[in-house]
């Protein structure tokens, strides 16, 4: 049989490239024209729990967690959907510019040439474990580039995977779990921190992983996540913040 490059390289595509969307299974492609304009709909926006817990920091979101950007994410973090990375990129990229956009002490480092740091938040061993992967952390590079992301966080003792609590069972799930990793303290000292992580639901995550920094000595924390999700019956709360660019 001939050799034809085109047919096999094809092929060799349909095995690689999942041939449908995973946000609404059209085929295709891995990402549609649609669910593009839903995953980028709104752009970044602030936005916090309700209620939100003490120390919360400053927050920029995407799109609403729910529909096809729920999918989407639940195929790239829990079906290795790696391909996704890149689809999602940019929308924590523009999250992570308005956080940094709407802090003057993240301004003032980025115009005086001083480190930024972007923080991962931690996986849970078992999840990280069951997938081989930290997905936020490919996420997080793919994002802003490698230089910027410092792995700062660490799970400091087991937890249970947060899906499934309430606000009250997560909160307590994550309190004082989040610590620095060996030797992030003195890369953190003073430094302004970006945390970034895929979904905000209760605020818990954010909240521990910026206690965490600011109790290391990090500079001020705000908080970029790919979407945002309400508590059941609890409809998202628009945060007071500025826009970027604004006066604080
Ligand atoms: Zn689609």
């Amino acid at each position: 049989m001939p050799w034809r490059p085109d047919a096999d390289l094809r092929a060799l595509t349909g095995l690689v490239a999942p041939a449908a969307c995973a946000g609404c299974e059209a085929p295709g492609r891995r990402w549609c024209r649609r669910c593009a304009v839903e995953l980028l709909a709104g752009g970044p926006r602030p936005w916090r729990p309700t209620p939100c817990p003490a120390g919360f920091p400053p927050t920029w979101s995407g799109p609403a967690y729910a529909d096809a950007v729920r999918a989407g994410l639940v195929a790239w973090k829990e079906q290795d959907r790696v391909d996704l990375t890149a689809v999602l990129a940019p929308v924590l990229r523009d999250g992570v510019r308005a956080a940094l956009a709407c802090s003057a002490d993240h301004r003032a480092a980025v115009a005086a040439g001083r480190p930024v740091a972007v923080v991962p938040a931690p996986s849970a061993r078992g999840s990280r474990r069951r997938r081989g992967r930290s997905p936020v952390r490919e996420l997080a590079v793919a994002a802003v580039g490698r230089a910027v992301v410092l792995p700062a966080l660490v799970l400091a003792r087991p937890v249970q995977d947060q899906a499934g609590l309430s606000a009250q069972g997560r909160a307590a799930n994550l309190d004082r779990a989040v610590a620095l990793a060996p030797r992030a303290a003195r890369a953190l000292a003073g430094i302004p921190c970006v945390v970034v992580d895929d979904v905000v639901t209760t605020g818990a995550t954010l909240t521990e992983c910026a206690r965490a920094l600011r109790e290391g000595g990090a500079g001020a924390v705000v908080a970029a996540t790919l979407a945002a999700t309400a508590r059941r019956g609890q409809p998202p709360s628009p945060d007071p913040l500025p826009r970027p660019g604004a006066a604080d």
